[in-house]
């Protein structure tokens, strides 16, 4: 059945009749940015496409985004003219601020009565230290949305050709970090409960200590030939994607030194590569995604 313009859809009579494309975005019901809130937006994981409705909206009503070194510079060609930039993130060299100076920064603004967009790279509740920040928005009794976005651990994998679930490959998947919060290997994770757990783990920032990792879920049961999938830069047009296994990764990343961000995926949701790896040849031009 076809919708007519006079119809409604989950209740919304649609305002937009007669405009298309980006047009009737303008007459659709969006939530008011309102002076004073800090709307906490994840922009996905690279490709400007892959950022929600929400998060476009939230950049064409902000007043001041303050982004992180993740977000990709192309997505802030969205946002509305006038709004200022703040960079959050490490610049060339100087030591990037901590998270209790971008926080306070957030609550200076606020309190400014700008409309805050607070961007960050993928989800900002996935390794992103999204929680930590909304904390202290409430602490401060600043009022705040959350808009989630594409996380890397899953949209990005989509741009390889790897589901992160396939019912003849994995039932669970597991997410984790490959450092803590002081740079190490996180030592409060059980590494041997987590090499029986699940079939595909999806690691996030766990280039550099690939090798320690490798080591753990082996000695906690892992087989060294389980394959061992390295993706950077996902969903952006110089994505890459190295294969090797868990009993060579440590060699793998000495030799080849992959580039960052990556995500690194261990199990068999590698093999579905051969059949679906879609994101190649002319397909990479697009600017968008
Ligand atoms: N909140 C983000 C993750 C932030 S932690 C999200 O949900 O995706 C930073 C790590 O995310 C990087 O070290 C890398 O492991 C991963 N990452 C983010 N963007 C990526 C990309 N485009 N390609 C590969 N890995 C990415």
């Amino acid at each position: 059945m076809e919708l007519g313009p006079t119809k409604t859809i989950g209740g919304w009579v649609s305002a937009s009749e007669g405009a298309t494309g980006f047009a009737r975005l303008d007459a659709e019901p969006f939530p008011a940015f309102e002076p004073g809130w800090v709307w906490l937006v994840g922009a996905g994981p690279g490709a400007p496409g892959l950022m929600s409705l929400l998060c476009y909206h939230a950049l064409q009503t902000c007043d001041v985004v303050v982004y992180d070194a993740l977000v990709n510079p192309d997505i802030l060609r969205w946002v509305k003219l006038g709004a200022e930039l703040e960079y959050a993130g490490k610049r060339g060299g100087k030591p990037s601020p901590t998270q209790k100076d971008i926080t306070l920064r957030l609550i200076d603004l606020a309190r400014a009565g700008k409309r805050v967009l607070r961007l960050k790279g993928g989800d900002p509740f996935m390794f992103g230290r999204g929680g930590e920040e909304c904390q202290h928005l409430a602490g401060a009794a600043i009022p705040f949305r959350i808009i989630p976005g594409i996380t890397a651990g899953i949209g990005g994998l989509a741009y390889a050709g790897m589901p992160a679930t396939h019912r003849d490959t994995n039932h669970s998947v597991i997410f984790l970090t490959g450092h803590d919060a002081t740079g190490n290997m996180p030592a409060n994770v059980n590494w041997a409960a987590i090499a029986r757990a699940s079939p595909v783990i999806v690691m996030y920032m766990a280039v550099k200590h690939l090798g320690e990792i490798a080591t753990a879920l082996m000695d906690g049961g892992r087989l060294a030939d389980d394959p061992v999938t390295i993706l950077s830069n996902a969903s952006m047009p110089h994505q890459q994607v190295a294969e090797t296994t868990l009993g060579e990764a440590e060699a793998f990343v000495a030799a080849n030194d992959p580039p960052t961000p990556a995500i690194v995926v261990v199990g068999h949701a590698a093999d579905w590569r051969s059949l679906l790896d879609w994101y190649k040849g002319p397909l990479r031009e697009n600017p968008i995604g």
